[in-house]
């Protein structure tokens, strides 16, 4: 039988996992020691504790992969069901080992307690099966290497199963189907959309693909911010690196400007590292982000060192009381207009005193909207010591949305501000004085 390599398939065992109230966890943890090994998970499923369903399953999976890894109904009840599951799929005896046994009654024992007789059931171990201890808890873990394949049992309990996976990886899967290393890197990319980064990075790709150590990319969309995803496979993990940190330094040199990282770090603490970076502080004033763009900046643990304040101006009357914007600039451009965003920049950097500021003002939907400022329309400005910098987006989407796009993308025009880049966004207007 011919199987493919190095994948996994993961099932998790237990009715519990089929209701909306638990959550199967184990498969996560499960995935990132196999990824690390550069075991790919072919496919997981969940089961509930019926013989039928799961000895179909382990059948399924049998049949297309190699390594299959169970958690879940270990213990001692009727309900668990795995050991006795798989042993009969595998057509293996099972017989009660001693040693096992001996070490659930000294569990019991240790406590002051009897064994209760159900536990017996914990003891019984497949011919030919690999006991794994289990240092917090009754039910042993199985490796069982059959023909092609290994099976690996564990209990469901997370604390039960994680000890016991690490000792499984490192003394029967590495060995046999590890050995490859799956080395990462991610970029964000900002102020552009999916389609363009893809159209950009796309030649680089189509190389990548065929040389000695191939790169696999994953290209992953959020609202304003696009992640890149690198991944390489090799034994050597120097030459992994080094294949990575090229194909980094290639897609940077495509993305001067739009680069946010190269290091997994997100725009806001980018933002913020630039800040303190200079010693910087900034404000906000915010009207239809509602003070989104602060609080994300606040997502980032020590935020207050460069975080001055923010003011939520909704009203005309709180733009003109709390930032000083003025009457005739509302009356002449309308609420929504880069005359009142810049406005509302340099208020709220006057008043707070502050290097940098920034002013967001639009129309979030789903009313308001007119022909020449349809909702999705936000004014976005950013106050410094270099100027005032401002631009007019069109976002599309819903409420939520569009207050997503336009507090990130407000962001993203401190971030390029800092750098002394121009706010060339795919979303923005060219500048229209
Ligand atoms: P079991 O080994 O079937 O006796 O599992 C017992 C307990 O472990 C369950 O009640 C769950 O709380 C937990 N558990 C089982 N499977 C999982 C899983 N896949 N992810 C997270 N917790 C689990
Ligand atoms: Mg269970």
């Amino acid at each position: 039988m011919s199987l493919p390599a190095r994948t996994a398939a993961i099932i998790a065992v237990g009715s519990e996992l089929l209701t909306a109230s638990r959550t199967d966890t184990n498969s996560l943890q499960i995935t990132g020691a196999l990824n690390a090994a550069g075991i790919e998970v072919a496919f997981k499923a969940i089961v509930g504790d019926d013989r039928d369903e799961l000895g179909a399953m382990c059948r399924q999976a049998m049949a297309r992969v190699p390594l299959v890894i169970f958690t879940g109904g270990l213990g001692p009840t009727d309900d668990d069901l795995t050991r006795e599951v798989v042993a009969e799929v595998l057509g293996l005896a099972l017989h009660e080992d001693a040693a096992v046994m001996a070490a659930i009654r000294a569990r019991f024992e240790a406590r002051g307690l009897r064994m209760p007789e159900a536990n017996r059931r914990q003891a019984a171990v497949p011919a030919g099966a690999h006991v794994l201890a289990n240092p917090n808890g009754t039910a042993p873990g199985l490796w069982i290497s059959a023909g092609d394949h290994g099976l690996l049992l564990m209990p469901g309990p997370p604390r039960e199963m994680r000890p016991m996976l690490a000792h499984a990886m490192e003394a029967w899967v590495t060995p046999r189907w590890g050995g490859q290393r799956l080395r990462r890197r991610e970029l964000r990319i900002a102020g552009r959309t999916e389609s363009r980064v893809e159209e950009i990075a796309q030649p680089l790709y189509s190389t990548w693909v065929s040389s000695p150590l191939p790169i696999e990319t994953t290209i992953l969309a959020g609202p304003g911010v696009i992640e890149l995803h690198l991944s390489v496979r090799s034994p050597d993990e120097a030459a992994a690196d080094q294949v990575l940190a090229d194909a980094v330094a290639a897609l940077s040199a495509r993305f001067p400007d739009d680069l946010v990282s190269d290091d997994g770090r997100s725009l806001e603490q980018v933002v913020g590292d630039d800040l303190r970076a200079r010693g910087y502080r900034i404000a906000f004033a915010e009207s239809c982000t509602g003070g989104l763009a602060t609080s994300r900046l606040t997502d980032v643990p020590g935020s207050s060192a460069y975080l001055d304040r923010s003011v939520v101006a909704y009203s005309n009357e709180s733009k003109i009381d709390l930032l000083g914007v003025g009457e005739d600039l509302l009356r002449a451009h309308g609420a929504v207009s880069e005359p009142v965003a810049a406005a509302m920049a340099e208020g709220v950097r006057a008043r707070a005193g502050v290097e940098i500021a920034v002013g967001i003002t639009g129309i979030a939907g789903p009313g308001g909207g007119t022909p020449e400022k349809p909702v999705g329309t936000v004014a976005i400005a950013v106050a410094g010591p270099a100027g005032t910098v401002v631009r007019t987006c069109r976002f599309v989407g819903g409420r939520g949305l569009i207050k997503t796009f336009a507090a990130g993308t407000a962001i993203d025009m401190v971030r390029r501000y800092l750098r002394g880049a121009a706010p060339d966004l795919d979303w923005a207007a060219r500048p229209s004085k």
